[in-house]
């Protein structure tokens, strides 16, 4: 089949390269002129099974109160009137509730599991280096955090993922330049989790994918897509062209493209930021990625810099660097890791995570014949998106996906 793929993320970027390997011709349209230029760049690089959560949790509502009047906050509302975030907000917090919490929970580390194993396949049948770590350590500054996250490592242990409680002197052993003047309750060590670069992964991919035949279309937006007969039409500045199936993967700008096919979608973007500096003291840096529960960022190491990610912000859809999320990164970053590099003088980033209330990705066919979804990842598309990528393909070539897609499909939303 001749298959197009509109964006050219990490996402996209996985997809083309398993609908290639299944034996489609593939091409990816793709906005700007290189690959994982949005969101896809510049974020914390976790891929994290045990990690991966939904944001929409028990508590979170009452957190996120609290939050707002912290001046280093987690979480920034930008006041707006948009109809669309409000819907957003109430679908969100109908799915706090425990049992919701725990549906979704093991829907994302279902396909987030499937990922690491199939991105570590192809880790090794490429011998890519893409600066990856192993290991993944989640602070908590206190006892009342370690307690906000006791479902979630009841979960890893019923889901078999591998942890580790861990005291603060066995948390310093496995990262000894944390510093001592920060206060640390416990850890929970993810021994077989990981974090690489987003980015690079994907040119590294996209570099595999073209010897295998898939065509690059740089600069250039799809502006509508309209089914026909058998095949789908996509429409290029004026210009028409037709493939037998479309795979939409183009991130916050997915709900847009799906609209005007009478497709609703309930994604929203939500804004992060991330500080990326040179280590200047080897000795002082992060060995691999940790976590940070009390402001939800994340710091990882990435080759011979230092990655500082994190905040949610509602209400803002333009790339303007908000500066209080930069503060909270620089704060995150000294108290932990306070000589491994110069915080202030960092490339701060920001990028919109493609979030879906509830927190699974949506995989999978339309309503409309030959157009497919590849979106809906949020704040952990990296970590699900070589499964992602070859689920898709499984689909678009007619087998059955290796996985059980239940509830991360179009038709939990009815
Ligand atoms: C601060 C921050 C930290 C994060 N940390 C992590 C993490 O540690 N681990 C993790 O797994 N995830 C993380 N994420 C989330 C992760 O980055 C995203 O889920 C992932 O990048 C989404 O990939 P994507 O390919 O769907 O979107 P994108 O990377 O945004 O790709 C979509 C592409 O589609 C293109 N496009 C859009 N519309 C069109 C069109 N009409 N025509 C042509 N092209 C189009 C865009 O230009 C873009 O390149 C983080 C996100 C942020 C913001």
């Amino acid at each position: 089949m001749q298959v197009a793929v509109i964006g050219g993320g990490v996402i996209g970027v996985c997809t083309a390269y398993f609908l290639a390997a299944a034996g489609h011709e593939v091409v990816v349209i793709e906005r700007y002129g290189n690959v994982a230029q949005e969101t896809s760049f510049g974020n914390a690089g976790i891929v994290a099974p045990g990690y991966v959560t939904p944001w929409a949790a028990p508590g979170m509502p009452k957190k996120i109160l609290s939050y707002l009047f912290k001046p280093e906050s987690p979480v920034l509302i930008k006041p707006t009137m948009d109809p669309v975030l409000w819907r957003w907000v109430r679908m969100w917090l109908a799915e706090c509730e425990l049992e919701r919490y725990r549906i979704n929970k093991e829907r994302m580390q279902r396909i987030a599991s499937y990922s690491q194993h199939i991105l570590q396949q192809l880790r090794e049948h490429y011998s890519l280096d893409y600066e990856q770590t192993t290991g993944v350590l989640q602070l908590f500054r206190n006892q009342l955090e370690l307690q906000m996250a006791q479902s979630g490592i009841d979960m890893l242990a019923a889901n078999g993922l591998p942890h580790r409680l861990v005291d603060a002197d066995e948390a310093r052993l496995i990262e000894p330049a944390l510093a001592i003047h920060t206060p640390l309750t416990a850890g929970l060590y993810l021994p077989q989790d990981e974090a690489g670069n987003c980015p690079l992964f994907t040119r590294h991919l996209k570099n595999i994918a073209q010897t295998m035949g898939v065509e690059f279309h740089f600069n250039s937006t799809v502006d509508a897509i309209e089914p026909e007969h058998n095949r789908v039409t996509f429409r290029i500045e004026e210009r028409t062209f037709r493939a037998d199936a479309v795979v939409i993967a183009a991130g916050v700008e997915s709900a847009q493209l799906l609209e005007p096919l009478g497709i609703h979608i309930p994604l929203y973007p939500v804004k992060g930021y991330s500080a990326t500096a040179f280590i200047k003291n080897f000795d002082q840096a992060p060995l691999a990625a940790v976590t940070d529960e009390s402001y939800k960022v994340a710091i990882t190491r990435m080759g011979s810099r230092v990655r500082i990610a994190g905040t949610a912000e509602l209400g803002s859809r333009t790339p303007d660097l908000h500066k209080a999320a930069l503060r909270t990164l620089v704060k995150v970053g000294d108290d932990w890791f306070p000589d491994a590099a110069n915080y202030s003088s960092a490339t701060f980033w920001c990028g919109a995570r493609p979030m879906l209330p509830d927190g699974p990705p949506l995989l999978g066919a339309t309503p409309v014949k030959n157009v497919f979804v590849n979106i809906g990842h949020g704040s952990a598309g990296w970590a699900m998106a070589a499964g992602s990528g070859k689920v898709l393909a499984d689909l678009i070539s007619g087998q059955a996906p290796d996985i059980d897609l239940d509830g991360l499909t179009l038709s939990r939303y009815g």
